[in-house]
């Protein structure tokens, strides 16, 4: 084992919130380790509805979350301006829902009174006619809507704009490297174990320690001999690799939930279940009953879901504080910053509960603590530094386009991932080839992430710039993404063949539960493709 290395913090973590911390501490001038077992953003951030949103059904029982949560998100939409969209829902009213257009009504009015927080309009009342004109997969039976603004992001992006931020304030950042214990000196938390990417295990020292471990943060209390309960809630979406309706719409379930089909840039995710999760986090599959349950919910207010075929589906676990007797959906979003001093365990510190939403205030607040205990001071900067990317005005896509060589289309979606850098992405390595025929993705953006944005399996390079995200699934590209990829990092002819099947097989895990007659004969394709290439 190496010389342990010291920091003032280490946060365990990569999802949005350590990386948000991470950024923030980094900004205030303090020496930071952020360690993630996974790849960045791989956890419950990557399986969220991927919006910056208020959450108007909090108001009825959780109203300081809506607020707050608007308050975060006006800053999350001004620091990360080229990552977040509009993301504008239609609300239709059908007879028996429980709302009727009158209360929806008067809860858009409600949730209105916080739209300028987020920099978003306030609701349209639409007529049937209206809303079936704006959009004309609706069923018949709508007998009117309501319109709600919120705003989409990429999380992998948004994880990783936070992680490039803080690496450049001074930040030590690891991904694939998992904590699995912690030091103590009597109670004292003083550093952390971590098992690297290269098999190897390092000790760090650090005088306090952040767990930004979302459902994970109970496991990584108990290294401390702290305990904190959560009520860890699995949620599901299913995706669908183009955008089937003008809009988002929302439908309401057979128990009453509401459930959103969100039309992001290029893809649907139609989401999402809230059922108690008592398995193992490491390993949560979906089941065919929860795609039937968001299915059914659809059918009814936009009655030709069933065909579009789905590419994947995800699954995540939401970080959910602990409450007896609440019916999931009902539970709080609030989050809690916990110093464990006074259970015995100094210098650890726990970020629980919240959303991607309010991820920069929970940073900021966890910052303030930690900062309060080494005696720092320095002000949070998060609200209003831009993000990297976002720093300047974007070259018009198209120009940048014609400039590279390459679509305007492929150049917008290039600067939505890399903002003002997207021109150095495309000089790094020259090469305006796209690399699949359903996802308009460079090579040369391949390369840049293999070299500058510690990509190190296939299943990173989907997050970082959504390769394989596409209609093929992977079919079509998995293996030249694996040549360039391998080409950067030095894989052999056999490393880069695992790899690709490595990915396969990964990607299967979240389409079977989807896949119909058609997806299983894809599937049998894919794989006889793959099998082709090895012999
Ligand atoms: C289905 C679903 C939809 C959602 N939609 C939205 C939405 O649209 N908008 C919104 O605001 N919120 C949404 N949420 C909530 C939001 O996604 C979460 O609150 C938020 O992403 C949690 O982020 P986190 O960083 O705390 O946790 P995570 O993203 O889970 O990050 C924790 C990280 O810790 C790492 N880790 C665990 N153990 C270790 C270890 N031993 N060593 C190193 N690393 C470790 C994990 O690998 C993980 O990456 C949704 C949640 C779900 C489940």
């Amino acid at each position: 084992m190496s010389a342990p290395s010291a920091h003032d913090v280490c946060v365990i973590g990569g999802g949005v919130t350590g990386a948000g911390i991470a950024r923030d501490l980094a900004l205030r001038g303090l020496s930071v380790l952020l360690l993630e077992k996974g790849d960045w953003g791989g956890g419950t951030t990557g399986s969220s509805s991927w919006m910056i949103h208020g959450g108007p059904r909090y108001l009825e029982f959780d109203w300081d979350t809506t607020r707050l949560s608007c308050v975060d998100a006006g800053h999350i939409v001004g620091i990360a301006r080229n990552m977040v969209y509009r993301v504008v829902f239609i609300i239709p009213v059908l007879p028996h829902d429980k709302n009727n257009i009158e209360r929806m009504e008067t809860a858009m009015e409600v949730y209105d009174r916080f739209q300028p927080l987020k920099k978003a309009h306030p609701h349209v009342r639409l007529t049937a006619e209206e809303a079936r004109q704006a959009e004309p997969g609706l069923s018949p039976d709508v007998i009117g809507a309501v319109t709600m603004e919120e705003w989409g992001v990429d999380p992998y992006r948004l994880v990783f704009a936070n992680v490039q931020d803080a690496i450049a304030h001074g930040a030590r950042a690891l991904n694939h490297t998992r904590v699995v214990d912690l030091l103590r000196d009597g109670g004292k938390v003083i550093g952390v174990r971590y098992h690297g990417s290269d098999g190897s295990m390092s000790e760090a020292r650090a005088r306090v320690v952040v767990n930004a471990a979302g459902p994970w943060v109970p496991e990584i209390s108990k290294m401390a001999g702290a305990s904190v309960h959560l009520r860890p809630a699995k949620g599901i979406h299913i995706v669908y690799p183009h955008r089937i309706s003008n809009f988002s719409i929302s439908a309401e379930s057979i128990d009453g939930r509401d459930l959103l089909m969100v039309s992001h840039a290029g893809f649907t995710l139609l989401g999402t279940t809230d059922d108690d999760f008592y398995g193992d986090l490491d390993s949560v599959d979906v089941l065919e009953d929860e795609v039937d349950y968001l299915l059914q919910a659809f059918e009814r207010v936009f009655p030709s879901i069933r065909a579009y075929r789905p590419v994947r589906t995800t699954a995540g676990v939401r970080p959910t504080l602990f409450k007896w007797r609440r019916y999931e959906d009902e539970l709080s979003r609030r989050y809690e910053v916990i110093d464990h001093s006074p259970d015995g365990a100094d210098g650890f510190v726990t970020i629980a509960g919240g959303k991607l939403s309010m991820y920069r205030l929970m940073a900021e607040e966890t910052s303030d603590v930690v900062c309060r205990k080494l005696g720092h001071q320095a002000p949070s900067v998060t609200a209003t530094r831009p993000l990297p990317g976002s720093e300047s005005e974007l070259e018009p896509a198209a120009e940048l386009g014609r400039r590279f060589g390459i679509s305007a289309l492929a150049a917008m979606k290039l600067q939505t991932r890399q903002g003002s850098n997207a021109a150095a992405v495309l000089e790094d390595a020259r090469s305006g080839r796209i690399v699949c025929r359903c996802e308009p993705i460079t090579e040369a953006e391949l390369v840049h992430v293999a070299r500058h944005e510690q990509v190190r399996t296939l299943a990173d390079a989907f997050r970082r710039v959504g390769m394989a995200a596409g209609s093929c699934a992977g079919a079509a590209c998995v293996m030249r993404a694996a040549g360039i990829i391998g080409h950067e990092l030095g894989w052999s002819a056999s490393q880069r063949f695992d790899s690709a099947r490595e990915f396969v097989r990964g990607a299967w895990l979240g389409r079977a539960p989807i896949l119909g007659h058609s997806g299983w004969a894809q599937e049998e394709l894919a794989s006889g493709s793959l099998r082709g290439l090895r012999n």
